[in-house]
């Protein structure tokens, strides 16, 4: 096969890179998505919980396809307290993320994208003589090479893209473990935390509304755990915890592991640890996890990618087709300025969460279930944007000694 030329290529199949290449192929830019697995959404790495609001940025009009239940709401585990917080109105659900992610890549190859699987990409250069960036691929068949005027590294958290690139986000990743299993469910969500639950993370359980079946997950931060494999906490949950020991049934449908990053708090222009890497006539962006774009708090990733992702494929287009590279820049402005804030805040409550002891999750919980802080809860709490209600909060005494105890505590543990 020939040398392929495009003006946008997008490493990496999953939300970002589909709704990415989605986006610029709708601008007009030739547009290829490179997947390095057999088929697009296989093996998922997901609980699959989303929001409404999320589910509404997919664009996605056959719903049933992939949506397993509505979720109503969450109970909070501290280990001697419980909160339960129910949502008004459908906030969010529980997908087949393998179906959701196929669902995306169908409507990015409407759009007019290429989609190109078991191709690993290797290494993104742009040679000496050369106006355009040489992706390599490996394939069944060997190495190929691929031409485009933009990269966009949609290839997760371990990006070959930002490794090319020299791109640097992510302070480090969690580690995550996750089965499928009989549970005796409702339609609540649940969230376990505490430090021998899941030592800087939370556990969880997401019903799967038929059949008495859970996602049953974890993640942990290594920098703050005792133990690094996830695994360990996972099995101790299984058969000691109190609330999931008691309502797990003992079988194992499937399994999965991952990771998610966590972001370095670039400031809302990111000065120093940038998505965009503009060379003359030719950029490299990052999108979704391989620009560390999740949500601290809960680990979720699928929304804010989709959403940078438009924006991504958008700017991608637009620079092709003007053949102005700097136009790439307005893409850091952009996403940070969407949700740049959201992660800071995020990223300042994980770091209280990893060095807070037992007694401080049940205070908290305990505290937040108290009847007027419960309401404010339910009225403004949201999964996507968590920082609106989280500021509301730190106008309560106890929540604050918490808060001012931990902040000093993390900071001497650094
Ligand atoms: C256990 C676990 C549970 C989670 N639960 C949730 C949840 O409930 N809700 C939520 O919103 N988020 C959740 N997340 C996070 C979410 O899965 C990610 O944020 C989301 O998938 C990011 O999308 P993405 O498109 O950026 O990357 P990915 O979905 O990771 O897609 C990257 C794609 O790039 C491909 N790729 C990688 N390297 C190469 C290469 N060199 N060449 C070619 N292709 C390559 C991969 O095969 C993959 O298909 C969870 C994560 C984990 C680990």
């Amino acid at each position: 096969m020939g040398t392929r030329d495009y003006d946008v290529v997008v490493v990496g199949g999953g939300p970002a890179g589909c709704m990415t290449a989605k986006y610029a192929a709708k601008a007009g830019a030739s547009t290829l998505i490179i997947e390095e697995d057999a088929a697009i959404g296989v093996p998922v790495q997901c609980a699959g919980l989303i929001s409404k609001r999320a589910l509404e940025e997919s664009e996605l009009r056959n719903r049933n396809f992939f949506i397993k239940c509505e979720i109503k709401g969450a109970v909070v585990h501290s280990p001697s307290y419980e909160l339960t917080l129910e949502s008004p109105d459908q906030r969010a659900f529980a997908i087949r993320r393998n179906v959701f992610d196929r669902e995306l890549a169908n409507e990015a190859q409407k759009a007019g994208a290429d989609i190109v699987l078991k191709s690993k990409v290797r290494t993104v250069r742009k040679r000496e003589e050369g106006t355009k960036l040489t992706i390599t691929t490996a394939t069944a068949n060997g190495t190929q090479e691929i031409k485009a005027k933009v990269v966009i590294g949609a290839d997760g958290v371990k990006s070959t893209v930002a490794q090319s690139a020299m791109l640097n986000v992510a302070r480090s990743s969690l580690s995550c473990v996750q089965i499928e299993g009989e549970y005796e469910t409702g339609d609540f969500a649940e969230i376990f935390v505490g430090k021998t639950i899941a030592p800087g993370f939370f556990a969880w359980t997401i019903p799967l509304g038929t059949d008495n079946r859970a996602r049953i997950g974890l993640c942990i931060d290594k920098r703050f755990s005792p133990q690094s494999n996830p695994l360990l906490f996972l099995k101790r949950n299984l058969a000691e915890h109190p609330v999931i020991a008691k309502k797990y049934k003992g079988t194992v449908f499937n399994r999965t592991a991952g990771r998610i990053p966590i972001p370095v708090n670039a400031g809302l222009r990111g000065r120093k640890y940038k998505t965009v890497k503009i060379d003359n006539e030719t950029g490299i962006l990052l999108v979704g996890d391989a620009a560390a774009q999740i949500k601290p708090i809960t680990g979720g990733g699928a929304y804010y990618g989709m959403r940078c992702g438009k924006i991504a494929g958008e700017i991608a287009a637009q620079a092709c087709l003007t053949g102005d590279m700097k136009v790439l820049n307005d893409y850091e402005i952009r996403w940070r300025n969407e949700i740049g804030k959201e992660i800071a805040f995020g990223l300042k409550v994980h770091r209280l969460r990893c060095v807070m002891s037992d007694e401080d999750f049940d205070t908290i919980v305990h505290t937040l279930s108290q009847s007027e802080i419960l309401q404010r809860i339910k009225k403004k709490g949201d999964m996507d944007y968590p920082s609106i209600v989280f500021h509301g909060l730190l106008t309560n005494p106890s929540l604050i000694k918490v808060m001012a105890r931990n902040s000093l505590k993390y900071l001497y543990t650094k």
